[in-house]
């Protein structure tokens, strides 16, 4: 029995015999489902006739490579998403430091405000104390 059954391109082919010791020739499928799937059968296979059914794939499932084809899709796409995210999530980082330096600044400019509108207020008095002495 061959031991692998996805190395195609490592399997030597040529040195596999059936269980009934022949050489287990290599055919191709023209199904549906296998087009042109390889695999090695009986040696002695012949329709209607006694044969040890001997049989190994030797390209692999193309299902199969369709998922995986798939999956690799989907990798490479969680990937992307995932550089976005970061890149989205430094944008978010920046922000929020801009934010922090903005409400400093807004602090630092309600604190003159507060002085202007005391100055404001000690000079309206200044000027009614001045006004109602001239009177
Ligand atoms: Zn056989």
């Amino acid at each position: 029995m061959p031991s692998s059954s996805s190395a195609s391109s490592t399997f030597q082919i040529e040195y596999h015999t059936c269980n009934c010791g022949k050489p287990s020739p290599m055919r191709k499928l023209k199904t549906k489902e296998n087009p042109g799937r390889r695999f090695l059968g009986c040696g002695n296979y012949e329709k209607g006739k006694k044969n040890c059914e001997y049989f190994y794939w030797i390209d692999p499932d193309p299902k199969l490579k369709q998922i995986e084809d798939k999956f690799e899709a989907l990798e490479s796409e969680k990937h992307a998403l995932h550089l976005k995210c970061q890149e989205r999530e430094n944008v978010v980082q920046e922000l929020l430091k801009e934010n922090k330096k903005l409400k400093k600044k807004l602090t630092a400019v309600q604190g003159v405000v507060v002085v202007y509108k005391w100055k404001c207020l000690f000079l309206l008095c200044l000027c009614i104390i001045v006004v109602n002495k001239e009177d």
